[in-house]
């Protein structure tokens, strides 16, 4: 799994729609990345703070 959603989250929910593994989910404090991550990237440019990392 090596895209994570770093603390620059705004938790807008933009990313959400854009996982066609429905591996984004709300957390308490930001969104996450779930082990269903299929690593595509497609959530990559649909999130505008670019809180989400390759790692
Ligand atoms: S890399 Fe692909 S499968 Fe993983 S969270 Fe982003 S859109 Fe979903
Ligand atoms: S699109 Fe970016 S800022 Fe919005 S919820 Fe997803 S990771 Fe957070």
């Amino acid at each position: 799994m090596p895209f994570v959603i770093s603390d620059e989250c705004v938790a807008c929910g933009s990313c959400v729609d854009s996982c066609p593994n429905g591996a984004i989910v709300e957390g308490e404090e930001r969104f996450e990345i779930t082990e269903d991550c299929v690593d595509c990237g497609a959530c990559v440019d649909a999130c505008p703070v670019n809180a989400i990392k390759e790692t």
